[in-house]
């Protein structure tokens, strides 16, 4: 067992939960520190300690990192794309805040690791779409893509002139069962499995042909984690790396699972959101995560689509 001290800010969110539990099996239940605004989750309850937190009030996010004698924070917490564009203001001031806070600390208590994500929002409509390169035309519309973007550019700042080991990945949207999406846009690739198994049918926010990079959640916290684990010399990148998996419509998301769910309708009402998804990327690459430190996926479409569904009738039983 490692003897590491490890900090999660935000682990009661759509990946925290899951973060959290798999870090646990790896250093041990006591050395790893959950912390959120919100109530701890029923998944983590009974696993570790937990710790309730604002990473917005730095002094306490201090004394937390100091009493415990933290070697490494994964900061999760965060305003998401959909929810960020009701609120820019209080987004970018959250988004930016916390990362800075941890950032800071970080520097000043000699971390050895910090992990903040950023996502494939940094792109925007100038971007290439297809096969998006880790180097182009980065000039996000939203506010969370701007955000994250400017999140990149600290970290590396920070990395270059304090020698701050953070590590980061552009996610792309993440689909899981265990806990629930936190307001973005891909969030529609989650509902999906739950209103097909509850209702048969499924009203989908974003129009049948829009395609976006996807991940399934355990490949997203096998990245997480090996990108963490990886020698230092080995991460050449100090922004945030491309991460790819899967692409996919939700034309070809409903087939997928109309395949074992015969019955299953779909139709399509786009709202706010489709704006922000066709500012994006449809697919990601993600050739210096691979040659660096060796990323390969192990979940496309129709292996994620069947282990969602034989997991979610299990839960649902
Ligand atoms: P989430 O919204 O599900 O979870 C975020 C958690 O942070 C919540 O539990 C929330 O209570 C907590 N939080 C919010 N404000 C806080 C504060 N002031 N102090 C302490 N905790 C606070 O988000 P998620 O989907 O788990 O995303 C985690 C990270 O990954 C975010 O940075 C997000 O931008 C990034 N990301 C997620 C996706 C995705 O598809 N889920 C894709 C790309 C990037």
């Amino acid at each position: 067992m490692k003897k590491d001290k490890i900090l999660v800010i935000g682990a009661c969110g759509q990946i925290g939960v899951e973060l959290t539990l798999a870090l646990r099996k790896m250093y041990g239940d006591a050395n790893v520190i959950a912390s959120d605004l919100r109530e701890e989750h029923e998944l983590l309850k009974g696993s570790g300690p937990y710790v309730s937190l604002d990473v917005m009030n730095k002094e306490m996010l201090h004394v937390l990192v100091i009493r415990h004698n933290i070697t490494q924070i994964y900061l999760l917490a965060a305003i998401l794309s959909a929810t960020g564009e009701k609120n820019p203001l209080l987004a970018w001031h959250i988004n930016m805040a916390s990362l800075l806070n941890v950032l800071d600390i970080a520097k000043e208590e000699g971390i050895d690791k910090v992990y903040w994500p950023s996502s494939i929002a940094v792109f925007g409509p100038d971007s290439p779409k297809e096969s998006t390169p880790q180097h182009t035309i980065i000039e996000p519309t939203t506010i969370y893509g701007i955000s994250k973007f400017a999140g990149e550019r600290w970290c590396e700042y920070y990395h270059n002139r304090y020698g701050v080991d953070v590590r980061s990945l552009r996610y792309p949207g993440l689909i899981s069962y265990k806990s629930a999406p936190g307001g973005g846009t891909t969030d529609y690739a989650i509902e999906i499995f739950h209103e097909a198994l509850e209702e048969k049918k499924y009203t989908c926010f974003l129009s049948e042909g829009t395609y976006l990079p996807m991940m399934y959640m355990p490949d997203a916290i096998r990245a997480t984690i090996e990108l963490m684990e990886s020698d230092k010399g080995k991460i050449k990148v100090r922004s945030s790396y491309n991460l790819g998996a899967m692409s996919f419509s939700p034309k070809e998301i409903a087939a997928e699972i109309k395949k074992h769910i015969p019955e299953f309708t779909i139709d399509y009402a786009p709202d706010y959101r489709q704006a922000i998804a066709n500012g994006w990327p449809q697919s990601m690459d993600d050739e210096n995560a691979r040659n660096d430190w060796g990323w390969k996926p192990e979940y496309y479409l129709e292996k994620m689509t069947a282990d969602m569904l034989k997991n979610l009738k299990e839960t649902v039983k």
